[in-house]
């Protein structure tokens, strides 16, 4: 039977944001009842979805025994409404939960925001089925098939390149409006285009009007062919928020204050992709890098309320841009605290590895934060310095 004294705190979504959320919560001094809702039972390294798709294995983490060991209860169901008026939240499954205080950390989805897309192109949206894809696209690679990546960004690039490293037979094709690496220094840009040459990948310039079946349609006129299209052509939070009623910005994230804090309902916390912050005047950019000090901090605040203490304002400074271009290459761009490119540039094999410790590194802090429950994660700061860990 539950203590009704103890208050309760309900975190939707499991990913970077919501665990790290989740592990600082449990640290709180006093007695508490954790939540955790996710539609995936497992923690996926979802920054690694390219390399399922290309055929490698990656860890994950189960996690209703992990969060078990540390007290806290796991809801395997999808998020239907959340209502911050009556402090409520529906699961498909027809469960209502009323909690205390709330981390909304649903994060995001491929965008598709180009006609067709749904219909005629894949995205990168779960592990279970890029390993489905995975056949498919070693079939079309026996074939000497065509695979157009919809998109000039990180997911595009690191896409197209772990394509063409795996399957030299497959012909793999770059679509985007602007040309890959345009926010990066000329160095860098330099080494990530050598690397593209080097792999064989392809690139085209031009906007987008419509994916048709077996072809991409561009604003100049073009079609081109393809036996299988990736769309990653941009990302979008959760619909959550704007379902109930929230207001949201163009990419469908719900602005928060200094310390993340849904304005106007001071128990609810915003962070991850679903979180719009604003670092000199820019929001963050979606991303794993931003997530996890949003979750951390998320979570101190949460514990810090529940201990009667002040919640903290958010402090994030960035460090580097890295890409992973296949195994054996990548760019590293390292960056001021605002995100200008204006810092040294690492690349080819050992940029490679870097991303490849930092995509270890990841998963291996939410997982030991989550068993262990000592805060390992930390971040820097906007004036260089890392964070501090106050609890
Ligand atoms: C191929 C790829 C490569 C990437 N590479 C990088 C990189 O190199 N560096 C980087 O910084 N970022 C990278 N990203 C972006 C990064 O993965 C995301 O920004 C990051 O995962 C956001 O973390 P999050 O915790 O906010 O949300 P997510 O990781 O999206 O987690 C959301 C959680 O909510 C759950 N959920 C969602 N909707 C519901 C619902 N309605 N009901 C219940 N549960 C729900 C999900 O199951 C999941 O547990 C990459 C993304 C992709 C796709």
């Amino acid at each position: 039977m539950q203590d009704p004294k103890k208050p309760v705190v309900v975190i939707l979504g499991a990913g970077y944001a919501g665990l790290l959320a989740c592990s600082r919560i449990l640290r709180a001094p006093g007695p508490v009842r954790v939540i955790v809702v996710s539609a995936n039972p497992y923690f996926e390294q979802r920054i690694r979805l390219h390399e399922t798709l290309a055929g490698q294995t990656t860890a994950r983490l189960k996690l209703a025994p992990v969060l078990a060991r540390r007290g806290a209860e796991f809801r395997h169901d999808r998020v239907l409404r959340l209502d911050p008026a009556r402090q409520e939240v529906e699961l498909t499954g027809g469960e209502v939960l009323a909690y205390d205080w709330l981390v909304h950390a649903l994060g995001s989805q491929p965008a598709c925001t180009i006609p067709g897309s749904r219909e005629h192109a894949v995205q990168l949206d779960s592990r279970d089925r890029m390993q489905a894809m995975h056949a498919r696209v070693s079939a079309l690679a026996d074939r000497k098939g065509r695979v157009i990546v919809l998109g000039g960004g990180l997911t595009a690039q690191e896409v197209s390149s772990e394509l063409a490293e795996r399957f030299p037979g497959l012909s793999v094709m770059m679509v985007s409006g602007r040309e890959p690496g345009a926010d990066l220094s000329p160095k860098a840009r330099d080494a990530l285009l050598t690397a593209l040459d080097e792999l064989g990948v392809l690139r085209q310039q031009g906007r987008i009007t419509a994916i048709e079946p077996g072809q991409v349609r561009l604003a100049e006129g073009a079609a081109l062919p393809f036996d299988l299209c990736i769309d990653c052509s941009g990302m979008r939070a959760s619909p959550l928020a704007a379902d109930s009623g929230l207001a949201v910005d163009e990419h469908g994230r719900v602005a928060v204050d200094d310390c993340l804090c849904l304005p106007g309902f001071k128990n609810v916390f915003v962070a991850g992709d679903t979180a719009r912050v604003e670092i000199a005047g820019e929001p963050l950019r979606m991303a794993c890098a931003t997530a996890m000090p949003l979750g951390a901090c998320a979570g101190m605040n949460v514990a810090a309320l529940l201990a009667g203490r002040h919640p903290q304002a958010f402090d994030f400074g960035y460090f580097a841009r890295l890409v992973s271009l296949g195994r054996r290459r990548g760019v590293t761009q390292f960056v001021d605290r605002a995100d200008s490119p204006d810092g040294a540039v690492v690349s080819g094999f050992v940029a490679a590895r870097y991303k490849e410790w930092i995509c270890r590194m990841t998963f291996s802090i939410v997982k030991w934060e989550l068993l262990t429950g000592l805060p390992l994660y930390f971040w820097p700061g906007s004036g260089g310095r890392y964070q501090e860990q106050v609890e």
